[in-house]
């Protein structure tokens, strides 16, 4: 893992992120499974990359198996960070349009990525369990949002897990894509379907989609500024 992402992931509190978590039998089964098919692969929790006072979080489901899973950081190294990063450096939170290693000198400005699952699961399938096992990792990383944050969620896993790691109720938001939901604090959560191969591919999911979200995200974190400077 680069230097710039033990940083970041070192300035969060401790219990954002454990790198020796094996919480989760199966997945730490099939971590070592894959380490042994792939014994460059990074093969541990992927710790969240990114600005540790940031104002806009992203979680995603779980590492890639050839992504973040190999390089040791979010959505780096295959093809569900190629929207996300291109869209993220088109918003101002990226220093630079892709990221293809954790060491490539990309910086991610006032942005953090993370996952609701920090290991990688079989078949990109987190059982509910294990969902539910990371959690608590994911409620110490949402503790350090500031006032007015803004959450975008990628997938339903990751909005329900939000919610859960927030102890906000379920019941009246309702994951949609585009939907945009206003939690304690002055928090909003911004819903979008993930930008995974598939779904960029079958064009569930295409670019104007996903910048219209980053747009309304852009214009929350905007008035927030304006709201706290008058
Ligand atoms: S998925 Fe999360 S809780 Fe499970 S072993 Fe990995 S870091 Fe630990």
């Amino acid at each position: 893992m680069s230097r710039a992402a033990v940083r970041d992931a070192a300035a969060l509190p401790a219990a954002a992120y454990d790198p020796a978590c094996r919480r989760c039998a199966r997945l730490v089964r099939h971590l070592d499974e894959v380490r042994a098919e792939h014994p460059t692969y990074f093969c541990r929790p992927v710790p969240p990359f990114g600005d540790a006072r940031a104002k806009l979080l992203i979680v995603g489901l779980a590492p890639g198996k050839h992504g973040a899973n190999a390089t040791g950081r979010p959505f780096t190294g295959d093809y569900a960070g190629i929207l996300l990063y291109a869209t993220l450096f088109k918003f101002g939170f990226a220093s630079r349009p892709e990221s293809t290693s954790a060491d490539d000198g990309l910086r991610l400005e006032n942005a953090r990525i993370s996952n609701a699952v920090k290991c990688l699961p079989p078949g990109n399938k987190p059982l509910p369990a294990e969902v539910s096992n990371c959690n608590a990792f994911l409620a110490a990383e949402l503790g350090t949002l500031p006032e007015g944050a803004a959450l975008l969620a990628l997938g339903r896993v990751a909005h329900d897990a939000i919610l859960r790691a927030l102890g906000e109720p379920a019941r009246g938001h309702v994951f949609a894509h585009g939907a945009e939901h206003v939690l304690a604090r002055g928090v909003r959560l911004f819903d979008s379907y993930h930008c995974s191969r598939y779904n960029t591919n079958t064009r569930r999911l295409t670019t104007p989609m996903f910048e219209r979200v980053f747009e309304s995200i852009a214009r929350h974190l905007r008035s927030e500024r304006s709201g706290r400077a008058a």
